[in-house]
Order: C-alpha cells, then sequence, then structure tokens
C-alpha cells in the first residue's frame, strides 16, 4: 500500500511536470483521489469538494479526471447504470470487491492478480496490456444489517 501522503505528492508533482496549474480546488481534488480508498464517482469527488470551494463546477472534477486518465495516474471503474468510479491511490489494474448492496468498492488485498495474468497471457499468446477483475457480494456491514 503507498501512503497517501506519498502518492499525493506525486500527482501534484506530475501534473506541476506538465505545467497543469495547480487551483486550491484541482490540489483538494488530487487528495481526496490520493487518499480516498472507497473509489468515489465523479459527483462524489464533487459533492465533497463543493463544500470547501463552492464555486467548483462538476466539469472543472471531470476535467481533471481525464487529464489523470491521460496520464495513467488514475484508474476509471465503469459500471453500467452506475456512474464511472475513481481510484487515484492505485491507478494500475488491480481486483475489486463490490457490495451488491451499498455499492460500496474496495480493493482486493489479495495477491492472485499477477498468476491469473501470466496464465491468461501464457495460455492465449496475448501480450495482456490491462484486466478487470470485480467480485460481487455482501459486505460484512451489509450482513449486519440483515
Ligand atoms: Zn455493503
Ligand atoms: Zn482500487
Amino acid at each position: 500500500m503507498v501512503d497517501p501522503q506519498v502518492r499525493f505528492e506525486e500527482l501534484v508533482d506530475k501534473l506541476r511536470e506538465r505545467e497543469y496549474r495547480l487551483t486550491p480546488q484541482r490540489i483538494a481534488l488530487l487528495r481526496l483521489l490520493a487518499t480516498s480508498d472507497g473509489h468515489p464517482s465523479a459527483s462524489q469527488l464533487y459533492d465533497q469538494i463543493k463544500d470547501q470551494f463552492p464555486t467548483t463546477s462538476l466539469a472543472t472534477v471531470y476535467k481533471t479526471l481525464d487529464v489523470l486518465k491521460g496520464m495513467d495516474e488514475v484508474l476509471e471503474l465503469r459500471f453500467s447504470g452506475d456512474d464511472n468510479h475513481y481510484d487515484g491511490h492505485n491507478p494500475h489494474p488491480h481486483p475489486h470487491l463490490i457490495c451488491v448492496h451499498c455499492r460500496k468498492i474496495i480493493d482486493l488485498e489479495v495477491n492472485i492478480a499477477q498468476d491469473l495474468v501470466q496464465q491468461v497471457s501464457w495460455r492465449s499468446g496475448y501480450q495482456i496490456i490491462s484486466y478487470r477483475l470485480d467480485f460481487y457480494g455482501v459486505c460484512p456491514d451489509c450482513q449486519e444489517g440483515e
């Protein structure tokens, strides 16, 4: 696990290198992305930033996410019938666990992916660029609520 503060500084540096204008709103967004392990959607990020910076627009959030996506510094998780969610903490493909009740998305801290990618590559002859591995279930909190 990367230290969220280290990851935050990394994101700031990467955008600064590109001479991307770092407004306080964008800094706040980078901090949220780097420190959040909850995989927020753009509108969830916007809701959090808006409290601090009422002039921020959802378009600004999307624009910054687009820039980060273009640099492979944020992982976009698309779900049909739901907003896209983002992982700025770990931008590399990794398995996720999704609760079908509360829609919470967490990282799966199990080292199965690397072996799987190697096997798929070996069996298919494909050079694997990326992958999606999602596990759906009911999280412990929601199980208790039942
Ligand atoms: Zn849940
Ligand atoms: Zn993740």
